[in-house]
């Protein structure tokens, strides 16, 4: 059984003490494959050396956060898109837009979002979007650029109903994370009525760590505990979400 973790951070600072502990242990639960979103250029340096250290395992992605969108954002894109230019990455990312933590630079967020957009349709590639508290506005985004080649993901999903639907028919995916296995966030509810063939999974780790370890650090051997709680709400079996899950994300991101 192999099951990929298409969105962890695992080049943050969280993991280096133990991250090769971090790779065993997933290996171990048919975790094989772990897709790695830029933040910024500050951790730039630690995204592409993890990479390098376990090639075809560690796959970078590349763009700004929009957490990441303050004054020098034009600084950050010109950086980030060096880097696309230059190589290539499985994705654009994370990008999108964020009105749970910040909003003075909502306006910067919007422009560094689409400008984004742009890149993935320029390198053909997918986008991963985080959408906190924005989903109809990245929603919107998207529909207003949208074009026959463009797909991504819709990372850490948390909408209703009508918004994966909307987000479906636009040829996105959506990430389903840690949130799934928390008790109010009413995700299940909408994951129930959704085919899996929409879905990837992801754990977001160190963030977003799904019940029984909330609370704790997250990485990526927790990933079953979002199959398995997938499987319980679609009433199938852990080797079928991991199967589609895992077709799906190789549909998006290409065979290696
Ligand atoms: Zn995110
Ligand atoms: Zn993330």
């Amino acid at each position: 059984m192999e099951i990929i973790d298409t969105h962890c951070h695992l080049y943050l600072a969280d993991f280096t003490e133990d991250i090769e502990g971090v790779l065993q242990r997933a290996d171990i639960e048919g975790v094989t494959k772990f897709y790695l979103p830029a933040v910024d250029s500050e951790t730039t340096e630690q995204l592409i050396s993890l990479e390098k250290r376990f090639p075809g395992q560690c796959i970078a992605m590349m763009g700004l956060h929009p957490c990441s969108v303050k004054e020098n954002f034009e600084e950050e894109l010109q950086i980030a898109e060096q880097w696309l230019s230059r190589r290539k990455f499985a994705a654009v990312g994370e990008t999108g837009l964020d009105f749970y933590w910040d909003k003075t630079f909502t306006a910067q967020q919007y422009t560094a979002f689409r400008t984004q957009v742009g890149w993935a349709k320029k390198y053909n590639i997918p986008v991963v979007i985080h959408s906190r508290q924005s989903t109809p506005e990245c929603i919107d985004v998207i529909k207003e650029m949208h074009d026959a080649s463009l797909t991504g993901i819709f990372h850490c999903f948390g909408g209703s109903l009508e918004e994966a639907r909307q987000i479906t028919e636009l040829g996105f995916y959506l990430g389903i994370g840690g949130v799934l296995t928390y008790k109010n966030s009413g995700l299940a509810g909408v994951i129930e009525k959704l085919p899996l063939d929409n879905m990837v999974v992801e754990t977001d780790a160190p963030y977003l760590t799904p019940v029984p370890f909330r609370g704790k650090r997250n990485e990526s051997a927790y990933l079953t505990y979002i199959a398995q709680k997938i499987a319980v709400v679609k009433n199938t079996s852990v080797e079928a979400v991991s199967a589609i899950t895992t077709e799906n994300a190789q549909q998006l991101f290409g065979m290696p």
